[in-house]
């Protein structure tokens, strides 16, 4: 008789997360049809992000002439849950993420320019998850609640409480991408506060899944098409004209998920998004989950970042679910 005790019998991990997947693709399924035969849903008014005339450069070029911005980070909240399920848990690299209960930050960042004003990047959790359980829709509370993840927030947690402590009134949001967990901020902040995100990335299941976050706020999409190659990058806009803000098509986790790099004068500061959610993701190159929009082009996107980084060792790399290392 030998004894096995201790090792799992082979083949059942990945027949959990098989059945992991089905369970969430069948929600999906199940949601969307609710959605339609409740009489679909409205189409988003969005209009074309004015952008300022896009001149070729490169990133030698821009990272020589920082401008006066700061970034601060801000941290609205916190979800438990298992930090693999955004990840491919056959990568050979997976063990490097450490205690994968550990859990996750939901944070905004807040660009300060001194002429052009102030910009969020992400919204985090709304005030309502400090107390009311937050301000997800019934699909996605489904969706998170099967994947075992749960969001928590407290009191002045949440961006605009914290950017009313500043006396800050933000002009626009630029979001990574259209999940919950970035847009749910918003429906705290004025209405003239304008949400930015990349063209096509209001595709039918994101939406679906947003309930009211975009409500009521002026919308407007990148077009990438207007972006120049800026190697190992496709498509770069440099959103304010002046090289401070630039927002750098990454995508696969979402349709067209957007990262941003801020050329602050303290130093680069690139935040990922969740192409790449982890700082172990983006040091061992821990390829995104297979449930992701489109896997092939997130492992492509997370590259990019990653070469960037590599040629360009002062940058700031701040991803999206945890919080960011001391330089
Ligand atoms: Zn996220």
């Amino acid at each position: 008789m030998d004894s096995d005790e201790g090792t799992t019998t082979p083949g059942t991990e990945p027949r959990r997360r098989l059945l992991g997947y089905g369970a969430v693709s069948a929600a999906l399924v199940i949601g969307a049809v609710l959605i339609l035969t409740a009489g679909g849903f409205r189409a988003l008014d969005v209009a074309a992000y004015p952008l300022p005339v896009q001149r070729p450069t490169t990133w030698e070029e821009i990272l020589a002439r920082p401008r006066p911005v700061t970034v601060a980070v801000l941290l609205t909240g916190t979800v438990d849950g298992d930090r693999r399920v955004v990840l491919d848990q056959s990568d050979s690299n997976i063990e490097a993420l450490g205690d994968p209960r550990t859990p996750s930050t939901v944070s905004a960042y807040w660009v300060h320019h001194p002429s052009e004003g102030d910009y969020l990047i992400d919204a985090g959790l709304a005030r309502a998850f400090a107390r009311d359980g937050g301000n997800y829709t019934g699909l996605l509370r489904l969706i998170l609640a099967l994947i075992g993840a749960e969001s928590r927030s407290t009191d002045g947690a949440d961006v605009a409480s914290q950017l009313r402590a500043r006396g800050v009134l933000p002009r626009a949001v630029f979001l990574t991408h259209l999940h919950g967990d970035h847009t749910s901020g918003l429906v705290d902040l004025p209405a003239s506060v304008a949400a930015v995100f990349g063209r096509g990335e209001a595709a039918f299941m994101q939406k679906a899944m947003l309930g009211d976050h975009l409500e009521g706020k002026p919308l407007y999409e990148l077009d990438f098409d207007e972006a120049h190659t800026l190697p190992p990058f496709e498509r770069v806009l440099d959103l304010l004209g002046d090289g401070s803000i630039w927002a750098i098509s990454t995508p696969g986790h979402s349709p067209n998920h957007v990262s941003y790099l801020v050329n602050a004068q303290a130093g680069p500061v690139l935040i990922t998004g969740d192409a790449c959610a982890y700082h172990a993701q983006f040091e061992h190159r821990i390829r995104p989950s297979p449930g992701v929009d489109d896997q092939e082009a997130a492992i492509r996107s997370l590259a990019g970042l990653r070469e960037l980084y590599d040629r360009f060792p002062q940058l700031q790399v701040m991803v999206g679910h945890e919080p960011p290392r001391r330089r």
